[in-house]
C-alpha cells in the first residue's frame, strides 16, 4: 500500500502541483486542474499511478485516444517513452488491466 501512487504531480508554468487521486471525485478535481492548467501552458507534465504523462492541448480533431477511440476532445496525453496518445480520462484511469509494469522512474 503506498500512499505516493495515490497522489497526481502536475508540472507545468510556475510549480508543480501535488493532487490527492484517490477517489473519482479527487480525479475529477484533478482533470479540472489539468484542463485549467493546460490553458495557461504549452505543455505540462502529469505524473499518476507511475506513470509520467506529457499533457499537450489542443490535438488535431480528428485525433483519437489510443486506448478507448473515442476523440481526444482538448487535451492529449501521452506517456515520455510512446508517441501514442490517450485522452485525459485512459491517462486517469487507475491502473488495473495494464498487463505490464513499467520501469520505475
Ligand atoms: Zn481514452
Amino acid at each position: 500500500m503506498s500512499y505516493a501512487s495515490n497522489v497526481a504531480h502536475v508540472e507545468g508554468g510556475s510549480g508543480t502541483f501535488v493532487l490527492p487521486a484517490h477517489s473519482p471525485y479527487d480525479r475529477q478535481m484533478l482533470r479540472e486542474h489539468v484542463d485549467m492548467l493546460a490553458n495557461r501552458v504549452s505543455a505540462l507534465t502529469l505524473g499518476l499511478y507511475g506513470t509520467q504523462w506529457t499533457v499537450t492541448r489542443r490535438p488535431p480533431a480528428d485525433s483519437r485516444c489510443t486506448t478507448c477511440a473515442q476523440f481526444l476532445g482538448r487535451l492529449s496525453c501521452s506517456r515520455e517513452d510512446e508517441a501514442v496518445a490517450s485522452c485525459i480520462d485512459c491517462a486517469m484511469q487507475p491502473r488495473s488491466s495494464a498487463g505490464e509494469e513499467r520501469g520505475t522512474l
